[in-house]
Order: C-alpha cells, then sequence, then structure tokens
C-alpha cells in the first residue's frame, strides 16, 4: 500500500468517474482525522486529502498540515489545491496548477476547444469521464473523433515547443508499464464514518475494515493486477483499470467492461496519432516511447491469440 485517500466530508468532491449524490454535510470527526494521520504514519503512507466546498474549522487544518500530503478539492473550496476539481473550462488558469475536469462525452465534445485554447495556460489536464458505462458505436465514434482533433492541437503546441500535457493523449507516451489506479492494491480510503473503503466510489455501500478493529481486504489479491489476467498482458498502459466500473458492469473486480477497454483502446490510438502528426512535424519528443500500432480495441477479441 502507498496511499491512504482521506474523504474529509460526505460531501467531499468525486475526481473519479463515480458521482457523489450526497448533501448534507458530515464532517469526519477530529479524532477519527487524527487517526487517519496516526495510520498513514505508521504504514508509510501518502495521504490524500479530499475537500468538500466549504472551509474548514481552524483545528482540522492545523491536523491536516502535521503531515506531508496532497490536497484535492473544488476550485473554489479556499485551499491551496495540488490538484484543482472543476465542472467547466471558465475558470482563471495558473500555469502552474494541475485541473481535473469530470463530465459526460457531449460535454466534453461541446468543450473541445476551449480544452484545446487552455492547455498551454495549466500545467497539466487531466479528464474524467462519467459516462463511459453508457456507450455504445456511435459514442466510440465520437470520442475517437474528440481524441483525434486534440492530438492534432497537440502535436502544434509540441512544434511550437510547448509540452502541454492531457492525460488521456500525453500520458501513455512516457510510460512503459501499466500505470492505473490500483485501488485496493496501492492505495485504501478512509471515509467520515470512520470506516475504510477500497476507493471513494465504494461509500458507504461496502467498507473492508475501519480505524478501530483495522484494515480487512477479503481477497485482496484480485486487486492485483498480477490477478487481472486480461489487464497483465494489455499494453493500453494509461487505462485507469477502474474496479468500481468492472464490479458494475462484469461483476468482477479484474474483469474489465468492453466500454472501458475500448476507451482506453482508442486513446492509445490516437497517442500513436500524436507521435506520428509530431514526428511529421519535425519534433522529437523528450522520454517518450515508440508504440506498435494495433488493430483491435477490446482485448477480448485477441484471447486466442494471447493463449
Ligand atoms: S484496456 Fe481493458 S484490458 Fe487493458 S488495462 Fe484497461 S481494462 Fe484492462
Ligand atoms: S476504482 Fe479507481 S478509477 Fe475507479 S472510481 Fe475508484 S478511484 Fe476511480
Amino acid at each position: 500500500m502507498t496511499y491512504l485517500i482521506i474523504l474529509l466530508d460526505d460531501t467531499s468532491v468525486s475526481y473519479c468517474h463515480y458521482d457523489v449524490k450526497r448533501q448534507e454535510r458530515k464532517l469526519i470527526s477530529l479524532d477519527d482525522l487524527k487517526a487517519g494521520v496516526l495510520f498513514a504514519m505508521k504504514e508509510n503512507l501518502n495521504i490524500q486529502f479530499v475537500y468538500p466546498n466549504y472551509v474548514l474549522p481552524e483545528e482540522y487544518k492545523d491536523v491536516i498540515e502535521s503531515i506531508d500530503h496532497t490536497k484535492i478539492g473544488p476550485i473554489s473550496c479556499g485551499e491551496d489545491l495540488d490538484l484543482i476539481v472543476v465542472d467547466s473550462f471558465d475558470f482563471v488558469p495558473y500555469n502552474e496548477k494541475t485541473y481535473l475536469w469530470r463530465g459526460n462525452l457531449d460535454e466534453l465534445i461541446s468543450e473541445q476547444e476551449k480544452i484545446a485554447n487552455i492547455l498551454p495556460k495549466v500545467s497539466r489536464l487531466n479528464v474524467v469521464l462519467t459516462d463511459i458505462l453508457k456507450w455504445k458505436e456511435k459514442e466510440f465514434v465520437s470520442y475517437k473523433g474528440f481524441l483525434d482533433y486534440m492530438a492534432l492541437q497537440i502535436a502544434e503546441y509540441y512544434h511550437m515547443g510547448n509540452s502541454v500535457q492531457l492525460n488521456i493523449l500525453t500520458d501513455r507516451l512516457t510510460i512503459d508499464k501499466m500505470n492505473n489506479c490500483s485501488a485496493g492494491d496501492k492505495s485504501i480510503t478512509l471515509a467520515p464514518d470512520g470506516n475504510f473503503y477500497i476507493c471513494p466510489a465504494f461509500y458507504p455501500d461496502k467498507n473492508v475494515g475501519s480505524l478501530k478493529n483495522g484494515l480487512v481486504i477479503p481477497n485482496k489479491h484480485l486487486y492485483r493486477l498480477d490477478h487481472a489476467p486480461i489487464c497483465r498482458k494489455c499494453d493500453a498502459y494509461q487505462c485507469r483499470r477502474c474496479i468500481w466500473m468492472n464490479l458494475r458492469s462484469t461483476l468482477d473486480c479484474n474483469t474489465p467492461s468492453h466500454e472501458q477497454c475500448v476507451v482506453s483502446h482508442l486513446e492509445r490510438k490516437a497517442t500513436c496519432l500524436l507521435l506520428r502528426l509530431a514526428g511529421e512535424k519535425g519534433v522529437t519528443i523528450e522520454n517518450a516511447y515508440g508504440i506498435e500500432e494495433i488493430d483491435y480495441l477490446d482485448p477480448f477479441n485477441i484471447l486466442n491469440k494471447w493463449n
């Protein structure tokens, strides 16, 4: 385990595929916050605090500042955030900051010009899509169109000497092994009720232990990449490999959904396109790996080959 994610409040912002529907504030107790920090210290975990959209009491800030950490929160929560969550592109960007936008495919497509314009004005932009499991062929085609458009824009930025970062297109350039979310394996979440969860998406339905009784993850090995027979052979290394989506779509935490695989392979293909377009402009991307062209979008279609 490497990370402890602490949800500071029931209304802490979502920074991933799940929605937060809770509207009533419930702050983690100060004792549980202190116990969470102590747990992280004993287990040598990096803490990521996830903020709600209001200012925390001073005594909470003191506990938070007592340990090294990362802050994730909504843009208007009043903190100096490491990862700023936004739901539109109408914010004033700071070029040393990392932003995360969450939304559905229609919103993404309608904002594509704003996204392209904002990239050189921020340190990095992460895009997280919230409706992937509803996508069919039409949506895959639209997403491919978006990715191809962004590949063109990013290649042009590279040509101008600006190494912009957009997770879904540029991450795959510089990684040569799986770089997934790894919830339940490398990270665990502490929620305001004092219980642990595989990730924030599982709160409050399914806990895996508590501060009081310890962390108890049943069948822990199932969250590991080496026990995911399809993913461990895949090379869409930027894929989140979302355990939560897997459970919702295949009822199995290490069996991926068709939708997630196609989305990740469309991104992988668009990264190949970006490499090609940059090459045509005479741009060498620092630390970039070559990416083999492949002719499938879902690894399920080539299982025979892998066998
Ligand atoms: S694309 Fe599919 S097989 Fe590959 S890592 Fe993602 S979920 Fe696993
Ligand atoms: S399992 Fe990981 S990728 Fe999926 S919702 Fe949870 S944190 Fe996000």
